[in-house]
């Protein structure tokens, strides 16, 4: 069984197994951090990871768990209800090959 070494905000270096270690990861960015309690003092901690540091925490066994944004803070709530002018919009906007195109390739260069 893998063991890491992690910091305690009280208790400075501790040692743990890295079956009390997991890793939150964001689907959306990708960003992840991990979470462990420590054996010393119990305190619970979440700590900003590099991504390297979280493949190498995941590589050696740490549980993962994905979370998304919830999908209500993705929605602008300032552009009001949608309306047959918007539908036409949009449906003028997939007529333009370029401009869909561009927008396609935002979305792969992603
Ligand atoms: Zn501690």
């Amino acid at each position: 069984m893998a063991r890491v070494r992690a910091t305690c905000n009280q208790c400075g270096d501790t040692e743990l197994s890295i079956d009390d270690v997991s890793v939150r990861i964001c689907r959306e960015d990708h960003d992840g951090v991990y979470l462990f309690t420590c054996p010393e003092c119990g305190l619970s901690h979440e700590k900003d990871a590099s991504r390297r540091t979280l493949d190498l925490l995941v590589a050696s066994g740490a549980e993962v768990v994905f979370w998304s944004v919830p999908m209500e803070s993705l929605i602008d709530t300032g552009l009001g209800p949608l309306t047959h002018d918007h539908l036409l919009d949009f449906h003028e906007k997939l007529q333009d090959d370029a401009l869909l195109e561009s927008a396609l390739g935002e979305l792969v260069d992603d």
